[in-house]
């Protein structure tokens, strides 16, 4: 039996998850097949926070109460060269491993009646039958290939689990690599290490940094070692270490034309500042879900990139100008200090940052007054 319906989905992580959520609350009696090739569930590298803003596009379609039962995270730490911030968030965020919260999308997706259906696609001919494709295969995604789009900037991370030290629970940290150059290196900058206290114990902790054009990709064992020299004794009982690329989203994003949609990584939708990408593979997916359905609906399944275009902009458009420019900024290590400093002196500030790097902000007025006022101050 073929497993391609009006509706196709490649992939059931967040992305494809929400988009057979948009799909069906758009249209409840639309078919919407969901394939992938791993059985649920599964894991997936990442660093697994889950920005509240998540939460609340769920809502929207319905599904309710899906982290209720896990501890929220309430505290986020900054820090570069033993200085920085520590703030508590305006609103709590959770960390939730990958194996339970995709686990929960998929079910909620086929509660809402999507059928999930295990099968590899290995090229987009064998969709020939769906009226509307949407490409939720993640990072290495064999649809934006088969589309021939570009694929920007990458960054590769490993991620692990290790006991949550003492003093540190109910707390993201995030902790910058030398910039400019700083670490003696000359490496690609910035980097960070990140420790985030999952609340039952155990801590995910982990290191990413931009792949240079022609540089061999860091090796497991050198990503390991940044990690432990960034946050000293994070990997000590550590397991379950896993990596992954991430691919950065660009300051211009344009979704193509026609019946196939790309979503989330997919997309190379993960912010270029922070490594964030479930907030916009949960907003893609519900916007790209919609568009489908309408077009469908509509009798012109070729209008859906159109109408998904329509849908994101305002959604993503600025966000994404602004971050491209807050990430290359934060290459500067003066830049990347200032930022640090003017959070520590400003609630506002802090909050804004963290807007911009975990869901849809941008650079206000006030967050950009702030960091040229702390990037020209005298530091001591
Ligand atoms: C180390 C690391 C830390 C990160 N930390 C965070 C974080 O803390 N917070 C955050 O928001 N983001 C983080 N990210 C980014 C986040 O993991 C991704 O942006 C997110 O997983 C994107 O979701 P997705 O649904 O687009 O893709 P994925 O979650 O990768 O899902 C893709 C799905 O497609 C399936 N698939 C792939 N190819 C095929 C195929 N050919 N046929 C059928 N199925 C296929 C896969 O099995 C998978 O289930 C991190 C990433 C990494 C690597």
């Amino acid at each position: 039996m073929s497993p391609v319906t009006a509706l196709t989905i490649v992939g059931a992580g967040p992305a494809g998850a929400s988009a057979a959520l948009g799909a069906r609350a758009a249209d409840p009696s639309l078919e919407v097949t969901l394939l992938d090739r791993a059985d649920f569930p599964r894991d997936k590298s990442c660093g697994d926070g889950v920005a509240p803003h998540v939460l609340d596009l769920l809502e929207g379609v319905g599904v309710t109460g899906l982290l209720d039962d896990r501890e929220p995270v309430t505290t986020l730490s900054l820090t570069r060269g033993g200085r920085g911030v520590e703030r508590l968030m305006a609103r709590p965020a959770y960390v939730v491993p990958r194996t339970v919260l995709d686990a929960r999308l998929v079910e909620a997706a086929q509660a809402a009646g999507a059928t999930l259906v295990r099968h590899r696609v290995r090229d987009l001919a064998e969709l020939d039958e769906a009226a509307v494709v949407v490409g939720a295969d993640g990072a290495h995604s064999v649809l934006r290939k088969a589309l021939g789009q570009p694929q920007g900037a990458t960054a590769l991370a490993i991620r692990g689990y290790a006991p949550t030290p003492a003093g540190h629970e109910g707390t993201q940290r995030i902790v910058f690599g030398g910039a400019d150059g700083a670490d003696g290196r000359g490496g690609p900058q910035p980097t960070y290490a990140w420790s985030f206290d999952r609340g039952d114990g155990l801590a995910n902790v982990g290191y990413g940094e931009l792949l240079r054009d022609g540089h061999r990709a860091p090796t497991k064992a050198r990503l390991l070692a940044r990690l432990e020299e960034l946050l000293p004794g994070s990997t000590a009982g550590g397991t379950d270490w896993v990596g992954h690329h991430l691919p950065l989203s660009t300051a211009h994003w344009h979704p193509a034309d026609g019946r196939v949609l790309l979503v989330g990584d997919a997309a190379g939708l993960v912010n270029p500042m922070t490594g964030e990408g479930i907030f916009y593979a949960v907003a893609t997916g519900l916007a790209a879900g919609r568009a489908a359905a309408e077009a469908i609906a509509a009798g012109d399944p070729a209008s859906a990139g159109r109408r998904y275009a329509r849908a994101t902009r305002p959604i993503l458009a600025r966000h994404l100008r602004h971050t491209a420019l807050a990430s290359r900024l934060c290459r500067s290590g003066r830049v990347l200090d200032a930022g640090l400093r003017a959070s520590a002196r400003d609630q506002r500030v802090f909050d804004d940052l963290v807007e911009l790097g975990l869901a849809r902000g941008r650079i206000t007025p006030s967050l950009a007054r702030a960091l040229a006022t702390s990037y020209l101050a005298p530091t001591r």
